[in-house]
């Protein structure tokens, strides 16, 4: 528990940034994980910065005492409860006998001087807080995703960068992280059982980088744990040659969101970064795509003129990549469960066996109404909004009498080519003709537009300005609030 500290022979940080420069091999500090349950910390200072560390501490367990003449509110509060012990009375070194750890944090430089002379004279660590050349010890910038701990320190030098840092593990580190590590934990001594070292490392990866993983992530460990055990029970069996020693793939289904790549979630993000082939639609723009892994093979599936993949394909293509045994993601526009199919492709995966997770996407209209400042309800304008899809006009059993009623907003998905059209069953079902209307053309890319009009208006100025797919139109009183394209929008507006 004792740490001897180069600090503690007086040669303070200068000589260490000497020997760092002499020495590419040395570091200033040694990073080190202190077992703190019940053990004694002492905190001298009463403020906000000890408070800061007393919750700290109390984090891990520890049994801590306060030494202040006065105590701020929480920390009273604590004392008070008898979850810290608070010894009222100025500093002074018997203080910090019996201590594993020291924290001063008094804001007093001469307090502070005499709490760390102390503490090094009985050899304990000590942190004097924001001073590094009186501290035998440093609090590292901490990601806590308890088992896994993060900590990242600049060694005084520039707590900024760190907390930067920091800030960016926060981001990209899946939030079940712990929990993936206990899941694995807890499972060690059956794999130790079950496989041969040998075999250990490369099934522990399957799980780290695959569904199994994945779905703990996602929150669903009942789930996890089923796939787990397959994965051990099959593991050993002699792989077939055709899936090159891989077991049987899986499938993850993931919304890509609108277009603009930094709306694609964490979850997608990361599971583009370990799936081995990419079947994506045409609405996923190369941008996004160029968040996958770079050696993953990409297969374009689209729909479009000349290239026509039908969904039938489609889903033979994600058994066959599956059953090579590899990682597949399906990636699709906006979110898969809106108009995108993914209900019947996901009923195809579950009839051949194939493990999947689905992942969320912000849909067009969620992305266009936050592109074009469309709030989709309102308080006084809209009080629901129904997405649909163009494509039903004919279909009797939509009902249009609904659709044309005041204060809520519709979106049409795949409505551009029929807007005369949908306009029309509007207006015969009751809407008014200056009922206001928008269309948002390739929402949230760099060449997105808004042109605002009304159910009269709309589909004249969306055929002048050529308003090709993907673009959305949004019904309903909310779109007057929109941003259009001024120049575009009125000009046409008021050629119409
Ligand atoms: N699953 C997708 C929708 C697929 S249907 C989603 O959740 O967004 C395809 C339709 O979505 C297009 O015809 C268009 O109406 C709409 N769309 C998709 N991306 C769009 C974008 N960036 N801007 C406007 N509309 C978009």
């Amino acid at each position: 528990m004792r740490l001897t500290s180069e600090n503690s022979s007086g040669s303070g940080a200068g000589l260490r940034g000497a020997r760092q420069r002499d020495n590419p091999f040395c570091m200033d500090y040694l990073p080190v994980f202190l077992q703190l349950q019940a053990r004694p910390v002492v905190v001298v200072g009463g403020g906000r910065v000890a408070a800061r560390k007393v919750e700290l501490l109390r984090r891990t367990g520890a049994r801590v005492t306060v030494v202040a003449p006065e105590l701020r509110d929480e920390l009273r509060g604590l004392a008070a409860t008898g979850e810290l012990q608070h010894i009222q009375a100025p500093f002074s070194p018997s203080h910090v006998n019996g201590a594993v750890a020291v924290v001063a944090a008094t804001g007093l430089t001469e307090v502070n001087a005499a709490v760390s002379a102390a503490a090094q004279a009985q050899h304990i660590p000590v942190n004097v807080v924001d001073d590094p050349a009186a501290s035998t010890f440093i609090f590292p910038a901490i990601v806590d995703r308890s088992p896994i701990l993060i900590a990242i320190s600049s060694g005084g030098q520039a707590p900024v960068l760190s907390r930067r840092i920091r800030e960016q593990m926060e981001a990209l580190l899946p939030a079940r992280l712990g929990a993936l590590a206990r899941f694995m934990g807890e499972r060690r001594k059956a794999v130790k059982r079950t496989l041969r070292t040998a075999a250990r490392r490369s099934f522990w990866e399957r799980i780290v980088g695959g569904i199994v993983g994945a779905r703990v992530f996602a929150g669903d460990e009942a789930a996890a744990g089923k796939d787990f055990e397959r994965e051990l029970r099959t593991s050993h069996l002699t792989r077939s040659a055709a899936t090159g020693g891989r077991g049987l793939g899986e499938c993850y289904l993931i919304g890509a969101g609108p277009g603009d790549p930094d709306l694609l979630t964490l979850r997608a993000l990361q599971l583009l970064q370990q799936a081995d082939v990419i079947l994506y639609d045409r609405l996923v723009p190369a941008p996004v795509l160029e968040r996958a892994r770079r050696d993953a093979e990409r297969v374009f599936v689209g729909k479009q003129p000349g290239n026509h993949t039908s969904q039938e394909r489609i889903n033979e293509l994600l058994v066959h990549y599956a059953r090579l045994g590899l990682r597949v993601a399906r990636l699709k526009g906006g979110d898969p469960f809106i108009f995108g199919r993914g209900g019947e492709e996901i009923e195809v995966l579950a009839a051949h066996g194939i493990p999947y997770i689905v992942v969320p996407g912000i849909t067009a209209a969620l992305g266009a109404a936050a592109a074009a400042n469309i709030p989709l309800t309102h308080r006084k304008l809209a009080q629901s909004v129904t997405f649909v899809t163009g494509h039903v006009l004919d279909d009797e059993a939509l009902d249009w009498r609904s659709l044309a009623g005041a204060r809520q907003t519709v979106v049409f998905y795949m409505g551009v080519g029929h807007l005369p059209q949908i306009v029309a069953k509007l207006r015969a079902a009751g809407a008014a003709a200056d009922h206001p209307a928008a269309v948002v053309e390739r929402a949230t890319l760099p060449e997105q537009r808004t042109l605002r009009g009304t159910l009269e208006t709309i589909a004249g100025v969306a055929q002048a300005a050529n308003v090709a797919p993907p673009a959305l139109l949004i019904v309903g009183d909310v779109t007057a609030l929109a941003t259009a394209d001024s120049l575009i929008g009125s000009e046409l507006e008021a050629m119409a």
